[in-house]
C-alpha cells in the first residue's frame, strides 16, 4: 500500500480550489486549502507537507515566491511542490522550476495527469523517507555497543562532554562511575568467552534497570568496563546508588546455560557533592577521578564502592 503524503493547496480562485480539492479528496488524498502563498507558509509552522500544490498568481504572496520561501525556511523535510498555472509558456514553466518548483502543470488540469504526477511524487517523497529511515538507523548503530546494546565508546567521548558543561552552567550537580567485573577473566576460563558475553549483557540490564531510563545513561568503556552518568545527581546520591548495584549483583546468580554464575564487580564514583557551586572540570579530569577510585576498590579487595568528590 503505497503511502498517501498530506496535501497543502495554494489557490486563490475559490472554484479552482474547490475543484482541486474534491478531485484530490476524492482520490484518496487528504486535503488542506490556503487562499495564498503567505498563508501556505504560515500553514507549515503547525503542520509539515510534504506536497504543495501552488497556482501562480495570487495575492500577497505568489506561487513563486510560495516556492523560494519553503525551499528556504522548511527544514523538516523534503517538499515535493507543483506549480498549478494558466501561464503555459516554456518561459514561464522555466522560471517555476528555476524558483523551486519540482513539476509545472497547465490548468485547466486534466484528473488522469495529476493523479499520475502526485503519484511520481509519493515515489521520490518515499525514497527520502527510506534515505532518512536508513540514515537514522546508521546513527543509532554508530553510538550503540553491538554485544551490550549500550553506547558506546564514540557517543561517550561526544556526550559527556556536553553533558558535564551543561550541568556548570545551570549549576545542577552531575555524577559518574567506572564499573569493572572483577575477575572477570576468571568467568571466560570457566564458563567459557560465550558465557562471559551473556555475562555482559546481563550486567548491561540489570544496571539499565535500575537507572533513570530518561536521564541516567550506560557506555561500554572497553572490554568488561563500563561508565554511568548521572546528570542531576550529586555525589552522595550516586554513590548510594553505586552501594546498592554493588550489593544486587554480588548476590543475585545469572543463569546461563546450565551454569549459576556469580559475579562481583568494582566501582569508582565521582561527582559533586550537594553543597557545591559547580566549578569547571573536565571530562578527562572527571574519568581520571573515576578511574582512579576504581582502581583503589580493586586494592581493597574489589566487590566494593569508593568514591571521590570532585573538590574533596
Ligand atoms: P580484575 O578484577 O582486576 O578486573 O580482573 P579481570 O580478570 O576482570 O581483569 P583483566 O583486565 O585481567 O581481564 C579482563 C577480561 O575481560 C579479559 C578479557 O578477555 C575479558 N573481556 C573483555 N571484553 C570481553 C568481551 O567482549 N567478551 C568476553 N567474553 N570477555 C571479554
Ligand atoms: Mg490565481
Ligand atoms: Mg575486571
Ligand atoms: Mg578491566
Amino acid at each position: 500500500m503505497e503511502n498517501m503524503f498530506p496535501i497543502l493547496i495554494a489557490e486563490d480562485n475559490p472554484v479552482s480550489r474547490m475543484l482541486l480539492e474534491k478531485t484530490l479528496i476524492k482520490a484518496g488524498y487528504e486535503v488542506a486549502t490556503v487562499t495564498n502563498g503567505r498563508e501556505a507558509l504560515e500553514s507549515f509552522s503547525e503542520k509539515f507537507f510534504p506536497i504543495v500544490l501552488t497556482d501562480w498568481m495570487m495575492p500577497q504572496m505568489d506561487g513563486l515566491q510560495l516556492c523560494r520561501a519553503i525551499r528556504k525556511n522548511v527544514s523538516t523535510g523534503y517538499v515535493f511542490i507543483f506549480i498549478l498555472t494558466a501561464r503555459d509558456s516554456i518561459d514561464d514553466m522555466v522560471a517555476g522550476l528555476e524558483a523551486g518548483a519540482d513539476d509545472y502543470l497547465t490548468k485547466p488540469f486534466k484528473r488522469a495527469e495529476l493523479i499520475a504526477r502526485l503519484k511520481t511524487a509519493t515515489r521520490v517523497l518515499e525514497l527520502e523517507k527510506s534515505l532518512k529511515d536508513a540514515n537514522e538507523e546508521i546513527t543509532i548503530l554508530s553510538i550503540t555497543d553491538t554485544l551490550t546494546g549500550c553506547y558506546n565508546r564514540t557517543f561517550m567521548d561526544e556526550q559527556l562532554p556536553k553533558e558535564i558543561k551543561r550541568a556548570i552552567r545551570y549549576n545542577h550537580p552531575i555524577s559518574l562511575v567506572m564499573v569493572d567485573i572483577d575477575h572477570f577473566k576468571q568467568v571466560n576460563d570457566t564458563y567459557g568467552h560465550q558465557a562471559g558475553d551473556e555475562v555482559l549483557k546481563e550486567l548491561v540490564r540489570s544496571i539499565n534497570g535500575s537507572i533513570r531510563s530518561d536521564v541516567d545513561w550506560v557506555a561500554r568503556y572497553g572490554g568488561e568496563e563500563f561508565l554511568v552518568v548521572f546528570p542531576e545527581t550529586d555525589f552522595e546520591s550516586a554513590e548510594a546508588l553505586c552501594e546498592r548495584f554493588c550489593r544486587n549483583i554480588s548476590e543475585n546468580t545469572i543463569q546461563i546455560m546450565e551454569n549459576e554464575i556469580r559475579i562481583t564487580a568494582s566501582f569508582g564514583v565521582t561527582g559533586f557533592t550537594s553543597s557545591d557551586t559547580l566549578k569547571e572540570v573536565s571530562y578527562e579530569a572527571m574519568i581520571s577521578l573515576a578511574d582512579k577510585s576504581l582502581y583503589q576498590a580493586k586494592e581493597e579487595g574489589r566487590n566494593r564502592v569508593i568514591g571521590r568528590p570532585i573538590d574533596g
